[in-house]
């Protein structure tokens, strides 16, 4: 089953993705733009919201709504921490419980010699005891010795960045701040003026959203060659598994609480259109860059289709939209 959303989503007064701090100055992430103009292409430099950044919020969801459900997510990601077995530490810490693979095993002459199961070993134990690793992949990767095993994430996300009508007319504002201390003991002659001052970059813009969730190889091997696609957990568990991580998607367009500096930067938002497509095989919708997204979504369904069934903002309400397109998907689950 195949799960893929595009829309567009006006996003005022941000500065949800920051990259550095120069001095009191607080840049806001920009990234290259090519348009095609007359005669050729122009390039724009725009503000953009990193798939890191989506990613991380959808984790953390996803985390929270497995939890709810009784499902395991290791003791790092439910705090949030995505180290994503990296190293044979951070294995020791997230699952103090599960007994990994012997990396050498005793060999045919009693002499040792590596592990040829340690890659499905490894995964099957990954998977079976964190839904954030099995959903959103893993790269365990040991300084010394030892081969590394790889997990491809299931979902799929990428840069928001200003639609195609917008690129022109976007700009990047240094707003400035101060903190103020004058009239306290703290502030003892007037050279230091008792405030502190600082700029935040902020931006404002129609921004393109991209996700797809691809449950293929939930809750299966994927890594060892010989053995992908072999499911490691029962077609209950399974099943939990799709439900946690629809759930968390809802949850993540429903609320776009994505991205930093939330506290004191929270944008004034809202969501302009919508689309999500459910197939039974991979099935994407157009990106939302250019306007007519949806109309092109309609003729490729027309053309091409999996069993495919659109649902779209704002021909319905949002979280109908949402919640018809979580039930249409999990009522798909073969098991
Ligand atoms: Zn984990």
């Amino acid at each position: 089953m195949y799960v893929s959303v595009r829309g567009r989503l006006l996003l005022n007064a941000e500065a949800l993705n920051m990259t550095e701090s120069v001095g009191n100055y607080v840049k806001r992430r920009r990234v290259p733009v090519m348009i095609p103009v007359e005669g050729g292409y122009g390039l724009f430099f725009v503000p953009a919201i990193s798939g890191e950044s989506i990613a991380h919020k959808y984790q953390e969801l996803l985390a929270q709504e497995a939890l709810r459900m009784g499902l395991p997510v290791c003791r790092l990601c439910e705090r949030g921490i995505f180290l994503k077995s990296a190293n044979d530490d951070v294995v020791k810490f997230a699952f103090p419980k599960v007994s990994f693979p012997d990396k050498q095993v005793k060999g045919a002459k009693g002499k040792k010699e590596d592990n040829p199961d340690f890659e499905y070993e490894f995964e099957k134990n990954v998977i079976s005891n964190c839904v954030v690793e099995d959903v959103g992949g893993f790269l365990y990767a040991p300084a010394r010795g030892g081969k590394n095993v790889k997990r491809t994430s299931n979902f799929l996300t990428g840069y928001m960045i200003p639609v195609k009508e917008a690129l022109e007319n976007v700009v990047i504002d240094p707003q400035l701040h101060s903190r103020y201390a004058l009239g306290t003991q703290f502030v003892k002659d007037q050279e230091q003026a008792g405030q502190m001052i600082y700029y935040v970059e902020l931006t404002s813009a129609p921004y393109t959203f991209s996700f797809d969730l691809d449950t293929k190889f939930l809750g299966a091997i994927s890594f060892d060659v010989e053995r992908a696609g072999e499911r490691v957990v029962d077609d209950k568990e399974y099943k939990r598994r799709v439900e946690a991580s629809l759930n968390a998607l809802a949850k993540l367009i429903i609320e776009a609480g994505f991205g930093a500096k939330r506290t004191r930067f929270m944008p004034s938002g809202e969501w302009e259109s919508l689309v999500i497509a459910v197939s039974d095989d991979t099935w994407t919708v157009p990106s939302s860059f250019s306007k007519d997204y949806i109309e092109r979504a309609k003729k490729k369904a027309e053309r091409i289709s999996y069993n495919t069934k659109l649902f779209i903002y704002p021909e319905k309400q949002l979280e109908e939209v949402v919640t018809e397109a979580v039930e249409e998907a999990l009522s798909r689950l073969q098991v």
